[in-house]
């Protein structure tokens, strides 16, 4: 059972009105322009498409996992309001967009640890999945602004972490104190990219304690995925980004058969790299930091080449050094298995690449495994296929 060469992630919602021919027909253009192993299919699919899904991969030789959600909510399941993660500030993280794939869950609740299960048990009864390829498995980015959305500090989260002697009050007052100055917030945001400019503080502990969180509930649900026979790949956050959501690529590695990182340089959404540095950059120059001091901050802790000007950070992204870097810094980490993410979608306002940016992305993806192309080959145009085919050696 290999790790995937060449992967394509599959209907992340499904399309309005497309019956189970066309989903066949592009899974079929697709393995007849790519050597593609693996199938990543979405979670929200009524079981005539995911059916059909099944059927085209297997007749194209693939293998097919669900691509499934683990601390969010989707359309099947209405995740109660009080499960969600607590922010500094004491409110609800609010989800991206306000929907519920964006809002997450806190993993020490044991409500959540005690449903976790049974989303795999549903996968592995459809009888159609050979693994899961697990998303979501993170506390909520702080990017957009640290005093809102850096969780977690619900109750559950209080007492467990008052057991390994960390106490979040402490870790409250230390955050009161860095957003309370635009210094301060510069701090905040070089340690959540992973700089250690505060070892030994409390920050730090919480940092690591939300990572121990993530390891335990990840490595639950790989035994029961064991169990029931399904492989388990993991979706995780780019390796400059990874602390700000509580992954830890080392220990995580150790939890499945391959990660795939979403080292998008020029995705304006979650989990992209341009948008997670970008809400990072604005929300440092609102809280008084100079533009050039803010880039440069967030250039110096990522060790990513960032564009000079918040403009041209919107304009452009990050290049496709960003994605070799990273991947880089994934193998320092010890990813064994480790996937590319290529992200291929095009979505107006949010993803865009140009064929000469495809060549560049797939040159720089050399140093991994393999590669999964994201995230959604629905909404991937046929002629990018073709540029990957002509790219790929
Ligand atoms: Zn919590």
């Amino acid at each position: 059972m290999s790790a995937p060469r060449f992967a394509v992630q599959y209907l992340e919602k499904p399309p309005e009105g497309v019956g189970p021919g066309q989903v066949r027909s592009r899974l079929r253009q697709a393995f007849a322009r790519l050597p593609i192993d693996h199938v990543l299919l979405g979670w929200d699919l009524p079981p005539d498409l995911e059916e059909a899904a099944a059927e085209e991969t297997a007749r194209g030789g693939a293998r097919l996992f669900r691509w499934q959600p683990l601390l969010t909510g989707d359309l099947h399941t209405d995740l109660p309001a009080e499960w969600a993660t607590i922010g500094w500030n004491g409110d609800p993280v609010p989800g991206h967009g306000g929907v519920p794939e964006f809002t997450f869950v806190c993993p020490n609740r044991s409500a959540v640890a005690d449903f976790l299960p049974e989303r795999l048990e549903a996968v592995a009864a459809r009888g159609l999945y050979q693994g899961v390829f697990l998303d979501r498995i993170r506390f909520p980015s702080p990017s957009p602004d640290p005093a809102s959305h850096l969780a977690c500090f619900c109750p559950h989260c209080v007492h467990l972490a008052a057991d390994s002697g960390l106490d979040l009050e402490s870790v409250r007052r230390t955050l009161g104190a860095l957003l309370a100055a635009p210094d301060g917030c510069g701090r905040l945001a070089r340690s959540l990219l992973g700089e250690a400019v505060e070892p030994g503080t409390p920050l730090e502990a919480f940092l690591d304690f939300r990572q121990g969180s993530l390891d335990r509930i990840v490595a639950a649900a790989s035994r029961q995925a064991a169990a029931l026979g399904l492989e388990v790949g993991l979706d995780c956050f780019s390796p400059s980004l990874t602390r700000m959501v509580g992954q830890n690529l080392s220990t995580l590695d150790g939890t499945c058969k391959w990660i795939k990182i979403m080292a998008y340089p020029r995705v304006f959404g979650p989990a992209g790299i341009a948008f997670e540095l970008l809400g990072l950059a604005e929300w440092l120059v609102a809280r008084g930091l100079p533009q050039a001091q803010a880039l440069g901050l967030l250039a110096g802790a990522s060790r990513l080449e960032i564009p000079a000007t918040l403009a041209e950070l919107r304009q452009t992204g990050l290049g496709a050094g960003a994605l070799r870097d990273e991947i880089a810094r994934a193998r320092e980490l010890g990813v064994k298995r480790l996937l590319a993410g290529l992200a291929l979608v095009a979505m107006a306002g949010v993803h865009e690449s140009t064929p000469d940016q495809i060549r560049a992305d797939i040159a720089a993806s050399r140093m991994a495994d393999g590669l999964v192309l994201s995230w959604d080959l629905w909404l991937t145009p046929l002629t990018t296929l073709d540029a990957i085919r002509q790219a790929w050696p």
